[in-house]
């Protein structure tokens, strides 16, 4: 990609079929926070603007479509978009006269779907970012039976879509997303659009490696006793809790360590398993049931490691040390 000198960066933050946890969790990020990136905290990263989110911004109406048509008329240039929530498939709906996710209406009152837009602004955007596991993949609205045919917008723009500065669509995913999951990419792609940083390698799920290359297992602080052989029977126990159906040998997601806000809370630092939210099946097999112990393949490697685990411990204990 060759260097851009972009001085102000537009975003554009729709939202589809989704419950609004990912904006929640985006305002409880503190390294970097929301202001950071809005009011210039960050130098490299200052002259973002959010002139779009339909949860926090202050126009409304007729108004806040307006912004939507100017960013499809190219005034808002350069902007990336942002999606929080699945796309409904809209052809399923318009077979009995409906529609499923509306984000304002034409001059005419006709609805104006969340596929018109996501399909007109991408065409303009600089660099499309999906937030959340809805938004991603399908999530929960993807889940089986997945009634309104739901997908994320890896598989609506296809894996070889590119956007303005030549990126393909970014996956920030998690059921909600971290907050500073969120903020760090989108700091991240203001700084790549600005020459100062290369663009964020991408795992085959298109999460940035920089988050998303090990494992919640390999980041749980429950991992010791994984080694030991020491399993919780029960919720409430502090140890591994693989036998009460944790997935995390099978998930990528740094929360256990990093926590959820300000460090605070992740899963299984906190006693409950991980039920795989931040991977592209959720919340169907194999990461459901969620209180069933992963599927075999896991299952021998955890044998095997356990036994492993179990013999280094002894044979470590057997040794004789001196002082
Ligand atoms: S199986 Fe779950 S609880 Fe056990 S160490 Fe791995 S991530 Fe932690
Ligand atoms: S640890 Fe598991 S359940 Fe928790 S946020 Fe990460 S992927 Fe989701």
């Amino acid at each position: 990609m060759s260097e851009i000198k972009i001085e102000k960066i537009n975003a554009i933050w729709l939202q589809g079929q989704g419950c609004t946890g990912c904006t929640v969790s985006l305002t409880g990020a503190t390294h970097p926070s929301l202001p950071d990136l809005l009011t210039g905290f960050l130098p490299q990263a200052a002259g973002v603007a959010l002139v779009f989110h339909p949860t926090i911004m202050l126009p409304h109406g007729e108004e806040a479509i307006n912004v939507l048509e100017s960013g499809l008329k190219g005034k808002l240039d350069p902007f990336v978009l942002i999606l929080e929530g699945a796309i409904p498939n809209e052809e399923l709906a318009e077979k009995t006269g409906g529609y499923w996710c509306m984000v304002g209406e034409n001059g005419e009152g006709k609805p104006l779907t969340l596929n018109y837009w996501v399909d007109k602004l991408s065409e303009r955007a600089a660099a499309v970012v999906a937030v959340g596991t809805c938004a991603c993949y399908g999530g929960i609205p993807h889940g089986k039976p997945n009634p309104t045919g739901s997908k994320g917008l890896l598989s609506y723009l296809g894996r070889n879509w590119r956007s303005k500065l030549n990126l393909p669509v970014i996956c920030i995913p998690g059921c909600p997303a971290q907050g500073e999951h969120v903020a760090e990419v989108l700091a991240h792609l203001v700084l790549t659009a600005r020459g100062f940083l290369p663009i964020p390698e991408l795992d085959e799920f298109h999460r940035p490696k920089f988050i998303f290359k090990a494992t919640a297992h390999e980041n749980c602080p429950r991992a010791g006793f994984f080694a030991e052989g020491k399993y919780s029977e029960e919720f409430g126990e502090p140890y591994c809790m693989g036998l009460l159906g944790c997935k995390g040998p099978i998930v990528h997601c740094d929360v256990p360590k990093r926590g959820f806000v300000e460090g605070v809370g992740g899963c299984t630092t906190v006693g409950s398993i991980c039920i795989g939210c931040t991977e592209p099946e959720f919340p169907d097999e194999p990461l459901s049931p969620f209180f069933k112990k992963a599927p075999p393949g896991v299952f021998v490697s955890e044998t095997f490691g356990d036994i492993k685990g179990k013999l280094y411990a002894l044979l470590h204990r057997l040794k004789s040390r001196k002082i």
